[in-house]
Protein backbone atom coordinates (compact mmCIF):
# COMPACT_ATOMS: atom_id res chain seq x y z
CA UNK A 1 0.00 0.00 0.00
CA UNK A 2 3.26 2.25 0.34
CA UNK A 3 4.21 4.27 -2.87
CA UNK A 4 7.27 6.23 -3.48
CA UNK A 5 6.71 9.45 -5.36
CA UNK A 6 9.40 11.83 -6.57
CA UNK A 7 9.01 16.33 -6.24
CA UNK A 8 12.21 17.10 -8.48
CA UNK A 9 14.44 19.59 -7.13
CA UNK A 10 15.19 22.42 -10.11
CA UNK A 11 17.77 24.50 -10.61
CA UNK A 12 17.10 28.31 -9.82
CA UNK A 13 18.26 29.84 -12.69
CA UNK A 14 17.66 27.30 -16.01
CA UNK A 15 14.45 25.16 -14.10
CA UNK A 16 16.33 22.06 -14.95
CA UNK A 17 15.80 19.03 -12.94
CA UNK A 18 18.92 18.40 -10.68
CA UNK A 19 17.86 15.47 -8.42
CA UNK A 20 14.72 14.63 -6.52
CA UNK A 21 13.50 14.09 -3.06
CA UNK A 22 11.96 10.93 -2.23
CA UNK A 23 8.60 10.78 -0.51
CA UNK A 24 6.61 7.99 0.62
CA UNK A 25 2.84 7.79 0.53
CA UNK A 26 0.32 5.14 1.94
CA UNK A 27 -2.57 4.67 -0.25
CA UNK A 28 -4.99 2.37 1.93
CA UNK A 29 -7.88 0.65 0.69
CA UNK A 30 -10.37 1.76 2.38
CA UNK A 31 -9.29 5.21 3.68
CA UNK A 32 -7.62 6.39 0.70
CA UNK A 33 -4.61 8.61 1.23
CA UNK A 34 -3.15 8.95 4.56
CA UNK A 35 -1.46 12.15 5.12
CA UNK A 36 2.73 11.29 6.45
CA UNK A 37 1.74 13.32 8.72
CA UNK A 38 -0.43 10.92 10.00
CA UNK A 39 1.29 7.71 9.47
CA UNK A 40 5.25 8.94 10.39
CA UNK A 41 4.85 9.81 13.66
CA UNK A 42 2.63 6.45 13.97
CA UNK A 43 5.42 4.24 12.66
CA UNK A 44 7.67 6.59 14.92
CA UNK A 45 5.75 5.22 17.77
CA UNK A 46 5.44 1.63 17.01
CA UNK A 47 9.33 1.59 15.96
CA UNK A 48 8.56 0.87 12.25
CA UNK A 49 9.98 3.79 10.94
CA UNK A 50 13.21 2.22 10.20
CA UNK A 51 11.74 -0.73 8.39
CA UNK A 52 9.86 1.65 6.83
CA UNK A 53 13.10 3.70 5.52
CA UNK A 54 14.78 0.13 4.18
CA UNK A 55 11.96 -0.19 2.07
CA UNK A 56 12.29 3.48 0.60
CA UNK A 57 16.16 2.71 -0.21
CA UNK A 58 15.31 -0.51 -1.78
CA UNK A 59 12.54 0.67 -3.77
CA UNK A 60 14.36 3.48 -4.73
CA UNK A 61 17.23 1.32 -5.81
CA UNK A 62 14.88 -1.31 -7.55
CA UNK A 63 13.74 1.83 -9.58
CA UNK A 64 16.92 3.61 -9.86
CA UNK A 65 16.78 3.18 -13.93
CA UNK A 66 14.04 5.63 -13.80
CA UNK A 67 16.84 8.43 -13.19
CA UNK A 68 19.63 10.33 -14.91
CA UNK A 69 22.79 8.15 -14.81
CA UNK A 70 24.79 11.09 -13.82
CA UNK A 71 26.99 11.57 -10.82
CA UNK A 72 25.72 15.11 -10.58
CA UNK A 73 22.17 14.10 -10.29
CA UNK A 74 20.68 14.02 -6.39
CA UNK A 75 18.74 11.86 -4.64
CA UNK A 76 17.17 12.91 -1.24
CA UNK A 77 15.69 10.17 1.25
CA UNK A 78 14.39 11.15 4.80
CA UNK A 79 16.06 9.30 7.66
CA UNK A 80 15.08 9.91 11.03
CA UNK A 81 17.49 10.22 13.62
CA UNK A 82 16.94 6.59 15.45
CA UNK A 83 18.08 5.24 11.90
CA UNK A 84 21.67 6.86 13.22
CA UNK A 85 21.44 4.58 16.06
CA UNK A 86 24.21 1.64 16.46
CA UNK A 87 25.39 2.18 12.88
CA UNK A 88 22.12 0.73 11.74
CA UNK A 89 22.07 3.26 8.79
CA UNK A 90 25.52 2.26 7.77
CA UNK A 91 24.85 -1.26 7.78
CA UNK A 92 21.15 -0.69 5.63
CA UNK A 93 23.32 1.34 3.12
CA UNK A 94 25.85 -0.66 2.84
CA UNK A 95 23.60 -3.86 2.26
CA UNK A 96 20.97 -1.76 0.19
CA UNK A 97 22.69 1.23 -1.64
CA UNK A 98 26.40 0.65 -1.88
CA UNK A 99 25.64 -2.94 -2.64
CA UNK A 100 23.82 -1.66 -6.20
CA UNK A 101 26.51 0.94 -6.49
CA UNK A 102 24.20 3.44 -8.17
CA UNK A 103 26.07 6.48 -9.32
CA UNK A 104 23.67 9.03 -8.22
CA UNK A 105 24.68 11.12 -5.68
CA UNK A 106 22.75 10.27 -2.51
CA UNK A 107 21.72 12.89 0.50
CA UNK A 108 20.50 11.62 3.49
CA UNK A 109 18.21 14.31 4.84
CA UNK A 110 17.52 14.37 8.48
CA UNK A 111 14.92 16.67 10.56
CA UNK A 112 16.47 19.46 12.46
CA UNK A 113 14.10 18.52 15.26
CA UNK A 114 15.42 15.15 15.61
CA UNK A 115 19.48 15.94 14.85
CA UNK A 116 20.51 17.90 17.85
CA UNK A 117 19.46 15.50 20.54
CA UNK A 118 20.01 11.38 18.98
CA UNK A 119 22.75 12.03 16.18
CA UNK A 120 25.87 10.33 16.91
CA UNK A 121 28.71 12.14 15.06
CA UNK A 122 30.37 9.43 13.74
CA UNK A 123 27.70 8.51 12.49
CA UNK A 124 27.56 11.61 10.26
CA UNK A 125 31.84 11.45 9.88
CA UNK A 126 31.05 7.68 8.24
CA UNK A 127 28.19 8.82 5.46
CA UNK A 128 31.16 11.71 4.63
CA UNK A 129 33.44 9.30 3.95
CA UNK A 130 31.30 7.42 2.21
CA UNK A 131 30.23 10.08 -0.30
CA UNK A 132 26.76 10.48 1.07
CA UNK A 133 25.52 13.93 1.72
CA UNK A 134 23.99 15.30 4.52
CA UNK A 135 20.97 17.71 4.46
CA UNK A 136 19.17 19.25 7.40
CA UNK A 137 15.90 19.51 6.70
CA UNK A 138 13.11 22.14 7.91
CA UNK A 139 15.90 24.19 8.67
CA UNK A 140 14.72 27.30 10.87
CA UNK A 141 12.27 25.11 12.85
CA UNK A 142 13.97 23.25 15.70
CA UNK A 143 16.81 24.53 18.01
CA UNK A 144 19.75 25.02 15.95
CA UNK A 145 23.03 26.68 17.25
CA UNK A 146 26.07 27.59 15.33
CA UNK A 147 28.34 25.20 17.04
CA UNK A 148 25.78 22.62 16.02
CA UNK A 149 26.09 23.22 12.37
CA UNK A 150 29.94 23.27 12.94
CA UNK A 151 30.18 19.55 14.81
CA UNK A 152 27.92 18.32 11.88
CA UNK A 153 28.99 19.62 8.89
CA UNK A 154 26.18 19.47 6.72
CA UNK A 155 26.33 19.78 2.98
CA UNK A 156 22.77 21.38 2.02
CA UNK A 157 20.46 23.67 4.14
CA UNK A 158 16.49 22.96 3.38
CA UNK A 159 15.22 26.04 4.30
CA UNK A 160 11.67 24.84 6.00
CA UNK A 161 8.41 26.11 4.15
CA UNK A 162 7.05 28.40 6.50
CA UNK A 163 10.30 30.73 5.35
CA UNK A 164 9.86 30.41 1.56
CA UNK A 165 5.61 31.39 2.39
CA UNK A 166 6.95 34.24 4.13
CA UNK A 167 8.90 35.49 1.41
CA UNK A 168 6.65 38.67 0.25
CA UNK A 169 4.12 38.44 2.73
CA UNK A 170 5.69 37.93 6.76
CA UNK A 171 8.06 40.52 7.53
CA UNK A 172 9.24 39.09 10.71
CA UNK A 173 9.57 35.40 8.91
CA UNK A 174 10.83 36.66 6.05
CA UNK A 175 13.90 38.43 7.82
CA UNK A 176 14.79 34.77 9.46
CA UNK A 177 14.79 33.69 5.83
CA UNK A 178 17.37 36.36 4.78
CA UNK A 179 19.30 35.59 7.66
CA UNK A 180 19.09 31.34 7.09
CA UNK A 181 20.26 32.38 3.35
CA UNK A 182 23.10 34.43 4.72
CA UNK A 183 24.12 31.78 7.19
CA UNK A 184 24.42 29.13 4.46
CA UNK A 185 26.61 31.57 2.01
CA UNK A 186 28.75 32.15 5.22
CA UNK A 187 29.45 28.72 6.03
CA UNK A 188 29.07 27.65 2.83
CA UNK A 189 26.75 25.25 2.94
CA UNK A 190 24.30 24.72 -0.09
CA UNK A 191 20.97 25.93 0.18
CA UNK A 192 17.31 24.66 -1.05
CA UNK A 193 14.48 26.11 -0.37
CA UNK A 194 11.15 23.89 0.02
CA UNK A 195 7.66 25.08 -0.50
CA UNK A 196 8.10 27.21 -3.49
CA UNK A 197 5.04 27.92 -4.74
CA UNK A 198 4.81 31.42 -6.45
CA UNK A 199 6.74 33.20 -9.02
CA UNK A 200 7.85 35.70 -6.66
CA UNK A 201 9.09 33.50 -4.09
CA UNK A 202 11.36 31.73 -7.02
CA UNK A 203 12.73 34.79 -8.45
CA UNK A 204 13.66 36.29 -4.86
CA UNK A 205 15.12 33.30 -4.23
CA UNK A 206 17.28 33.45 -7.07
CA UNK A 207 18.10 37.16 -6.99
CA UNK A 208 19.31 36.14 -3.68
CA UNK A 209 21.51 32.68 -4.90
CA UNK A 210 19.61 30.24 -3.50
CA UNK A 211 20.41 28.17 -6.31
CA UNK A 212 18.18 24.58 -5.80
CA UNK A 213 14.57 25.00 -5.76
CA UNK A 214 11.71 22.75 -4.59
CA UNK A 215 7.71 23.05 -4.60
CA UNK A 216 4.21 22.99 -5.89
CA UNK A 217 5.54 25.55 -8.69
CA UNK A 218 7.11 23.24 -10.69
CA UNK A 219 5.79 19.87 -9.82
MN1 LIG B 1 12.84 16.03 3.34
Amino acid sequence: EFELFCQPLVNARTRECVGVEILLRWNNPRQGWISPDVFIPLAEEHNLIVPLTRYVISETVRQIGYFPASRDFQIGINVAASHFRRATLIRDLNRIWFNASPVQQLIVELTERDALLDVDYRIVRELHRKGVKLAIDDFGTGNSSLSWLEKLHPDVLKIDKSFTTAIGTDAVNSTVTDIIIALGQRLNIELVAEGVETEEQSHYLRRHSVHILQGYLYA
